[in-house]
């Protein structure tokens, strides 16, 4: 699961430099009253066309869930369980689902075992109809690096094609990182 930003970055180099593992690289265009979507989906753009040169070839997809209507803004790890469900089933022979959390990120271990349970329900679902691998595991391969770890992982010019701001602030055709938000404090001095 790919969102663009440094961590899920540094995941993708990593499974495609460390292993020859056939990867499907998902991204989901989360539209909500934040507005990031289209910021990063123009850094998913140009990472994806970035890796694909410079490391191996890889699948990429990506789908979009739309709550720009609501007023409040949902939970991003049940949206990605939810996608991620979809996307396994979509995927000849996927048995492992790869994911960028951190041991630092807040609340990570409840917040995951949530995703997780959310995943396997919906997985049963599928299974129930005879779809999918009989087990899918998530693996978590960037876990115990620090944000300052995974960047010094990655060429500058990669790490700047990054995007981590929930809430870009638009300047004339450009997007700037608001500075401010938890994901921008998160990589203050990176
Ligand atoms: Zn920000």
């Amino acid at each position: 699961m790919f969102s663009g930003g440094l961590d899920s970055t540094a995941m993708l180099v990593q499974l495609l430099g460390e292993t020859r593992d056939e990867l499907r690289v998902h991204h989901i265009r989360m539209v909500n009253r934040e507005a990031r979507a289209q910021a990063e989906h123009s850094a998913v753009e140009r990472i994806v066309a970035w890796c694909r040169e410079r490391y191996r070839p890889f699948r990429y997809s990506e789908s979009a869930v739309d709550f720009s209507a609501l007023e409040a803004i949902p939970i991003d790890y049940l949206s990605i369980a939810f996608v991620a469900c979809q996307v396994a089933i979509d995927t000849p022979r996927c048995d492992r689902i790869a994911v960028a959390a951190l041991a630092r990120d807040t609340d990570i271990e409840n917040r995951s075992a949530r995703q997780r349970r959310v995943f396997d329900t919906l997985y049963e679902c599928y299974r129930a109809r005879k779809l999918g691998e009989p087990e899918v595991q998530w693996i978590y391969p960037v876990y115990h690096s620090t944000k300052r770890e995974l960047a010094a992982t990655l060429p500058r010019e990669l790490v700047e094609l990054t995007w981590s701001c929930r809430r870009p602030v638009r300047e004339a055709e450009q997007w700037r990182p608001c500075g401010a938000c938890k994901a921008c404090l998160a990589r203050q001095g990176i």
